[in-house]
């Protein structure tokens, strides 16, 4: 997709601190961390949000769930992580190619 910072990154046309890719996705640093560990998990495939998910996405969306916790782990995590998809206006999203935010370390604040 032109013009989408996400898709520039999974193409290595724009650099990221890539610490995970497949042949699915491209798991990167967040470059404004909220967290000790602040990581975002992108497919490949350019979908603009969870809105825009459908069942020809089915395989791509399972093969995340089933990464994430490879990846915490990976990552130091091993008492647990924490993870955000921010949907639409409403829900806060700035990048519109469906992200996973991946978040773990020490404080973690409580959510609500
Ligand atoms: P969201 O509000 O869910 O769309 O979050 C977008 C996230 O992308 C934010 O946490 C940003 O800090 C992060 N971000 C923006 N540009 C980059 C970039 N070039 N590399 C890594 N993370 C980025
Ligand atoms: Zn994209």
């Amino acid at each position: 997709m032109k013009d989408c910072l996400f898709c520039k990154i999974v193409s290595g046309d724009i650099p990221a601190a890539t610490v995970f890719e497949d042949d699915k996705v491209v798991v990167f640093k967040d470059i404004h961390p909220k967290a000790d560990v602040h990581l975002l998990m992108v497919p490949r495939v350019h979908i603009a949000s969870l809105d825009e998910v459908n069942e020809s996405h089915d395989a791509v969306m399972a093969h995340m769930m089933r990464l994430l916790p490879k990846i915490a782990k990976e990552q130091g995590l091993n008492t647990g992580f924490r993870t955000i998809i921010n949907t639409g206006p409403g829900g806060g999203q700035e990048i519109y190619h469906l992200h996973i935010h991946l978040l773990g370390g020490r404080r973690m604040p409580g959510f609500a």
